[in-house]
């Protein structure tokens, strides 16, 4: 065995087993580092606490002398908690997070130090961020950018920093983070919903779109993980020959946590609830040594900033237990991948779920209306809602028969179908009184029954009606959610507004009531948005041809996906919902195909690494052990040697076949990438990285994987599948 391997092994057997007692109820220890609602009343004056919580809830901008108090309370409170720094923590479009910490000391002219932190420092930072990738915004424009505080997400402690949620814009406005789109696709869907939520309830007087995620990740020995090249730089096993046992047994999912494993959620468990991520289920998930983690849904901003530090959380916590927690969304080959489904939905102020059903038949319009809506706008945009989950790691995922098709469609069950189908059936104009009744009695009236036994769960629908909220599950384990939920909301405000602006106008102009009015478009939108809806296998070969009659985009992957990004309507659509502008989204496009290149580029580097220092020299090393041996026969035997080295010369000639293929594949990968590195335009670069290279890897990974197999376990260099995932 090779001293890499073998010292890596060794040191994942002596890792001491660390646990953690949990102290306490959970319940006491919730957000106990966050400036929340309830530390806001203790430590800030009346008029500063009115002021937060009116830019929570409106928007509204905080004026710089209540900035000052804040900013000395938050200050008072982190001190006394341990916090020695500050930092604005923001989301570059990298797709993580960044932070600069700085520390709360300062010195007076005289020398003597005291700890500062005003409200300029609160609301406004400048970080160095000429390395971020913006896209071209900050060459054509003021090259500055600056970070500004999201009074929406309360800051808290994490070890010893105060972090405050930013946003990251330029100078000139152009946001250069995933954030601050967010923030204003929420807005135009708190605005539109509200509107339409007021026809039920003039009470209601904002509306929260909720997100909870569910994230899949894997932990693997940190040494053994440290072991492979491959993982360490690129997240993900390029070569590797698929342990005797995969997932076929399923006796991974829901099984009992290994111990280690269940250290590690242990204290992870304790580090969220402090910050207040409100971590609530884990589990097993159906691959070997790859799990889950759920919250409580919360608004939408706050759950997309809970997820991201989790994501780090979790990276820390792994540490300290010595594993390694691995995000890609397809570490290894021949087992499931991860994913982490979005479950949205939209709340009122009133504590109403606009996607549920209720008791009466005018809640159940209600319901009817946000339900159908939503159905309307992803038929309207799949293809842009598509593009939102493209990443190079996540084009492993979709479309590969575990993980929903690349394809856009909305699975509703039979039940409601069926009201779809009635509603549909509805006369147009006025209704006549019978109708009326049939409708509310019959039809909607039934729908809270129906929810109930609603329970046929389709696993293969990208997005699912799950009984109270949708469930959008091609969502990458990386990726950040503020992308999907920028591109949803900003979709359902636009079709919301839309639909009341169709139903104002039977109203007034047609004199229609309502209800009416409100039943005429809903048939209307039923009727035109009947392609996206389909209740049958994903995966089949059948549903693409479907697919394809039926217009709805399959962009296999990333290149391709992106392209709607910059479509006529696309354009409109963010700027007339003022979530971007048109410099905005051409950067995304931009930064997105620029990481997609990065990514592969780099897998093909550590590739050919692979191959030529790892797998050749110990592919020729067992080669000729053979050969010595063949040699030694023929001294014994001389001429009868070969009925004695049958098996020998069949392997040195196998090897020697799949060596040179190995070795001819790899060089032809590096020439395709340096003929596509001298392209400058990046859609062609991005499409030639995935055409012309790409294809290249699949090829070499047969080929090193069929070595694996020829070659003694003793030599083979790289940790195998079966100790990555069955070492406990
Ligand atoms: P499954 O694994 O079957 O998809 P889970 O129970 O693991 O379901 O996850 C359900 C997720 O849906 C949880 O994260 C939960 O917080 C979230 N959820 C439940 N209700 C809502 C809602 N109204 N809005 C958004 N998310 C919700
Ligand atoms: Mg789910």
């Amino acid at each position: 065995m090779s001293k890499l391997r073998f010292k890596a092994i060794l040191d994942s057997q002596k890792r001491s087993r660390k646990y953690v007692e949990e102290k306490g109820r959970r319940s006491e220890q919730f957000a106990s580092n966050v400036f929340n609602e309830d530390k806001m009343l203790q430590h800030l004056t009346k008029d500063a606490l009115a002021s937060v919580k009116s830019a929570i809830v409106s928007g509204s901008k905080i004026d710089r002398k209540i900035a000052d108090q804040v900013a000395e309370a938050i200050k008072g409170w982190a001190i006394n908690n341990g916090a020695t720094h500050y930092t604005h923590w923001f989301q570059p479009l990298t797709g993580s997070t960044a932070e600069k910490h700085d520390a709360f000391f300062d010195l007076l002219p005289d020398g003597r130090a005291l700890e500062t932190f005003g409200g300029g420092q609160l609301v406004q930072q400048e970080p160095d961020a000429s390395s971020f990738p913006h896209g071209g915004i900050r060459n054509t424009f003021e090259a500055r950018g600056y970070t500004a505080w999201d009074p929406t997400s309360p800051a808290f402690i994490y070890g010893t920093t105060l972090c405050i949620p930013t946003i990251f814009v330029a100078y000139t406005g152009e946001a250069l983070d995933n954030k601050a789109p967010l923030l204003r696709a929420l807005h135009s869907v708190d605005q539109a919903a509200t509107a339409v939520a007021k026809y039920f309830d003039k009470n209601v007087s904002k509306v929260n779109a909720t997100l909870g995620w569910e994230q899949e990740y894997f932990l693997i020995d940190k040494s053994l993980a440290q072991s492979r090249p491959d993982i360490v730089m690129t997240g993900r096993t390029l070569i590797g020959q698929t342990a005797a046992k995969g997932q076929q047994l399923d006796d991974h999912y829901f099984g009992v946590i290994p111990s280690r494993v269940l250290s590690f959620m242990k204290e992870l468990e304790v580090e969220c609830t402090k910050l207040g991520i409100p971590v609530k289920t884990r589990h097993n998930e159906v691959a070997p040594n790859q799990f889950e983690l759920a919250p409580v849904f919360e608004e939408a901003n706050l759950a997309v900033d809970h997820n991201l530090l989790l994501m780090d959380v979790m990276e820390k916590v792994a540490e300290k237990h010595s594993l390694k927690v691995l995000f890609h969304e397809k570490p290894f080959a021949g087992i499931n991948g991860s994913g982490k489904h979005n479950n949205w939905s939209l709340a009122t102020d009133t504590g109403v779920n606009l996607l549920s059903p209720g008791s009466t038949p005018m809640k159940n319009l209600q319901f009817l209306t946000f339900f159908v809506n939503t159905i309307k706008a992803v038929d309207e945009y799949e293809e842009l809602l598509r593009s939102s989950i493209a990443s190079a790691s996540n084009d492993h995922r979709l479309g590969t028969n575990e993980a929903p098709p690349a394809i856009l469609s909305i699975f509703i069950g039979k039940q409601l179908n069926g009201v779809l189908d009635e509603l549909e059936g509805v006369s147009k104009g006025k209704l006549s009184p019978e109708e009326k009744t049939e409708l509310k009695l019959n039809v909607v009236g039934k729908i809270p029954e129906i929810m109930l036994d609603n329970t046929d769960r389709n696993r293969t629908s990208p997005f699912a009606f799950t009984g109270n909220k949708f469930e959008m599950r091609g969502v990458g384990s990386k990726t950040n959610c503020a992308k999907p939920m920028t591109v949803l909301n900003t979709i359902v405000a636009k079709q919301l507004i839309d639909f009341k602006k169709e139903v104002d106008i039977l109203v007034d102009k047609k004199n229609l009531k309502k209800d009416e009015a409100i039943f005429n478009v809903l048939r209307e939108y039923i009727k035109t948005s009947k392609r996206i809806r389909f209740d049958g296998d994903g995966y089949s070969s059948e549903w693409e041809k479907e697919a394809k009659k039926r217009k709805l985009s399959n962009n296999k992957n990333t290149p391709d996906a992106l392209q709607v990004l910059t479509s006529k309507e696309s354009l409109a659509l963010f700027e007339s919902m003022k979530v971007m502008s048109g410099v905005e989204i051409k950067a995304r496009q931009e930064v997105e195909l620029e990481a997609y290149i990065l990514h592969v580029q780099i897998e093909g580097r550590v590739f050919n690494e692979l191959i030529y220092s790892y797998i050749i020299p110990s592919v020729i090393e067992y080669q000729n052990r053979l050969i010595d041996n063949v040699m030694g026969l023929k001294d014994v035997f001389g001429a009868s040697y070969k009925d004695y080295a049958n098996s020998q010369l069949v392997i040195i000639q196998e090897i020697s076949e799949h060596l040179d293929i190995l070795k001819s594949k790899t060089d032809a990968m590096v020439e395709e990438r340096k003929k596509a590195n001298k392209m400058t335009d990046s859609h062609k670069k991005a499409y030639a990285y995935c055409e012309k290279v790409k294809p290249y890897f699949d090829e070499i990974r047969y080929r090193s994987d069929k070595l694996e197999r020829l070659v003694d376990d003793e030599l083979w260099p790289l940790t195998k599948y079966r100790e990555l995932l069955f070492a406990k």
